[in-house]
């Protein structure tokens, strides 16, 4: 025997009889066989003392005082510890009512007065055992019930001679059944099945029958509030030796919650959560199956792709909370324009036109329309989402006025391919935006090709940074007393996935104009201090590093933080770091210059004027500017040898710069005759294709030899 704990004890027999002869006669043969036996007399001790020992067997006699044996064995059965204990009433009454009586009472056997001694040890035993199995089977039916509750799994079985179909109570609980035993007829289950889905749980059964297979159905269930709870059921057929069906088993779990992660992991990664609208992923499955479509039907799709003009601005002023707000008005407005477009019964022949609305990006949306046969039916819609974005806004109790650019390309002409579809709208918008916004321009036919292959690059160029795609070239400066490396100038070059390495000139102008050369500065910028930190580390020669400074980044406020952060950051020596600033850079706006200026030397980083010579500089303001070098043009360099003028200028660059106080540097040295040139005039350093092309950072450490002579 095993008590709560599972720990085996000797089995405890409750003998209750008023007859104290008779019990003690009892008594004495259950201990001979070693079981241990508690005594009562009536009814209601045995009742108390059921309780306190929890015995594995009662016998029990019928007629007592006070409390009878059939009422005892009723009160035991409605105890917590007196559902599986076997009770056996001890009648003398031997009639059928009796022992009826004493099965509707709970009782698990009955016995007869008088007692037959030499049967009595095994007839007990037999109970124990019988208890015991019993016992057991209702702990491991307990076992499943509770395993069944954590895996929300329910199981089921269905015998088809009755029509009944047996539940287990959680397979009651995740669907909402109350049967009557466990047991109802399949007809009864199919009730809760939520109506849209009964057709196929039907289908599916009756094809495991005739196929005789097992089968995997997922389903929902309606429960009686209206809810609905979806259901994955495994389920088999058994046969008897003929082959003929006889009964079903299966299981069911519940996988509601399952689901709905899968739904919104799916949502996630398919739909903007801002909007709900799709995001680039799914529109871009959508354009090709649209393409696709298309193709089919010779008909014409087209792509809008549509920017709000200004929104960093609103952004900026709004707060990102009201910026959300607006974008999710400009969202709603979208689609109610496309829809009230009717440029169903105006323009298109054939089918209704579809669209597909969706977010791209922070402020970028782009519309699908599909099954048009006419281009005027685009322009149309377009025309008519740049109407009701002109309406005025309200968010966060402010008015305002928005506008928007649209490119539009369309299939078939444009292109046939989808990535290339979504680019050619982007480049058109690119172009609506410079054409000074609120308007719509189509791709090619508005547009010509250097625009076209400019606004291309813009799109690449917005992504350059985030892929990873910029690289550093670095060419040495050489101070021409000692023939040693004073310094290296960091050159970008951008690593175009397709069109390979592109140079500065090509994309510098277009990263100012678009903004993007903020960002890319400062990558600039972090990226040589870190460097040339590594470089000094290593133990190289100590040398200086210049970078660039677009008149971009010196107007736009913040320079001088983002320099400081820079060398923070890296841990580079202010002293090692040069800034390149061109002459008509610091010739504009000369008071908030020298404030720059002054902020950055205090820094203490050293200062040139790059491409010296090409601007209109004022010897007043180059006075007042606390600067270090002047980088003398390439343009003068080039033709010293041949063009007396060119010669000439350079001699009074040197001596103007002496006059100040300034170092000078001469760009683009190519030929040992320039160096000499350089030297004999007493110019400090020069940099050059002579000594070296700008070169990538793994090739550079050969030039950082400590001591190393180069010319
Ligand atoms: P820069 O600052 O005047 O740089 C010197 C340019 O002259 C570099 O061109 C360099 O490769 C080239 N060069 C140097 N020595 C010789 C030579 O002996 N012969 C010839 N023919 N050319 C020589 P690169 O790298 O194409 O850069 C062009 C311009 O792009 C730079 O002119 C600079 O204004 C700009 N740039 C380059 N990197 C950056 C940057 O990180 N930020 C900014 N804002 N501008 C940059
Ligand atoms: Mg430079
Ligand atoms: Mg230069």
């Amino acid at each position: 025997m095993h008590n709560s704990k599972g720990v085996s004890r000797q089995p405890i027999v409750l003998v209750v009889d008023d007859d104290m002869a008779l019990r003690l006669l009892i008594v004495e043969t259950l201990l001979e066989d070693n079981l241990a036996v508690e005594e009562a007399e009536d009814g209601v001790e045995a009742l108390e003392l059921f309780q306190r020992i929890s015995p594995d067997l009662v016998l029990m006699d019928v007629k007592m005082p006070r409390m009878d044996g059939f009422t005892a064995c009723a009160e035991m059965r409605k105890l917590p510890n007196g559902i599986d204990t076997a009770i056996v009433l001890v009648t003398g009454l031997d009639d059928i009512a009796s022992i009826l009586r004493a099965f509707d009472a709970g009782a698990t056997d009955f016995m007869t007065k008088p007692v037959n001694w030499p049967l009595l040890s095994h007839r007990v035993r037999y109970l124990l055992r019988a208890g015991e199995a019993f016992r057991n089977l209702r702990q491991s039916e307990q076992r499943l019930s509770i395993a069944q509750k954590i895996a929300k799994l329910g199981n089921w079985d269905w015998g088809f001679d009755k029509d009944t179909v047996y539940c287990s109570d959680q397979m009651c609980v995740l669907c909402g059944l109350a049967p009557v035993d466990g047991r109802f007829s399949h007809e009864m289950f199919l009730q809760c099945v939520h109506p849209d889905d009964n057709e196929a749980v039907r289908a599916t059964v009756k094809n495991a029958l005739d196929e005789k297979k097992p089968y995997r159905l997922e389903y929902r269930i309606q429960l009686a509030d209206g809810s609905t709870r979806i259901i994955h059921e495994q389920a088999e057929v058994e046969h008897d030796s003929n082959g003929a069906p006889v009964s079903m088993h299966g299981t069911v779990q519940d996988v509601s919650e399952r689901r709905q992660a899968e739904e919104k992991i799916r949502f996630l990664a398919y739909y903007d959560a801002l909007t709900g609208l799709p995001n680039r992923l799914l529109f871009t499955k959508y354009v090709e199956q649209a393409l696709f479509a298309a193709m089919r039907a010779k008909s014409k799709v087209a792509l809008l792709y549509i920017g709000v003009d200004r929104f960093k601005r609103i952004n900026d002023t709004l707060g990102h909370k009201a910026g959300d707000e607006l974008l999710k008005m400009i969202a709603s407005s979208l689609a109610s324009s496309v829809r009230r477009s009717d440029i169903f019964g105006k323009f298109v022949l054939a089918k209704e036109p579809e669209f597909i609305l969706s977010r791209l990006t922070g402020d970028e949306f782009s519309i699908l329309l599909t099954g048009i046969f006419k281009e005027e039916s685009i322009s149309y819609v377009a025309r008519r989402i740049l109407e009701m974005l002109q309406e005025p806004i309200s968010v966060g109790g402010q008015e305002m006025n928005i506008s928007c650019s649209i490119g539009i390309s369309i299939y078939p002409g444009d292109t046939e391919d989808v990535e290339a579809l979504l680019k050619n709208a982007d480049v058109a918008m690119a172009y609506a935006k410079q054409s000074g916004g609120n308007t719509f321009k189509f791709f090619a036919h508005d547009m010509n090709d250097r625009a076209i292959e400019r606004l291309n690059l813009e799109i690449d160029l917005k992504k350059a940074l985030e892929r990873d795609e910029f690289v550093l070239f670095y060419q040495p400066q050489i101070d021409l007393y000692s023939g040693k490396i004073s310094g290296l100038e960091a050159l970008i070059r951008w690593q175009h996935p397709e069109r390979g390495l592109i140079a500065p000139q090509q994309f510098i102008s277009i990263a100012e104009e678009s903004g993007l050369i903020i960002p890319i500065g400062a990558w600039v910028l972090n990226e040589a201090c870190r460097q040339a930190c590594v470089w000094h580390q290593a133990g190289l020669a100590q040398i200086r590093m210049a970078v660039n400074i677009s008149s971009h980044q010196f107007r736009q406020g913040g320079l001088v933080t983002m320099v400081k952060q820079a060398l923070d950051d890296s841990g580079l020596s202010s002293s090692m770091l040069e800034l390149e600033l061109t002459e008509s850079c610091i010739m504009q706006d000369i008071e908030a210059t020298i404030i720059t200026l002054v902020l950055l030397k205090e820094l203490g980083v050293t200062l040139s004027v790059d491409d010296f010579g090409t601007g209109y500089s004022s010897m007043n303001y180059l006075k007042r500017f606390p600067l270090d070098t002047l980088k003398i043009d390439r343009s003068f360099v080039m033709d010293i040898t041949t063009d007396p003028n060119d010669a000439a200028i350079i001699t009074a660059i040197i001596a103007l710069a002496g006059s100040l106080g300034l170092k000078t540097i001469a760009e683009g040295v190519e030929t040992l005759e320039q160096l000499q040139f350089m030297r004999q005039h007493l110019c400090d350093e020069i940099q050059g294709f002579f000594i070296s092309k700008p070169m990538p950072a793994d090739e550079v450490e050969r030039f950082l030899v400590p001591g190393m002579t180069l010319c």
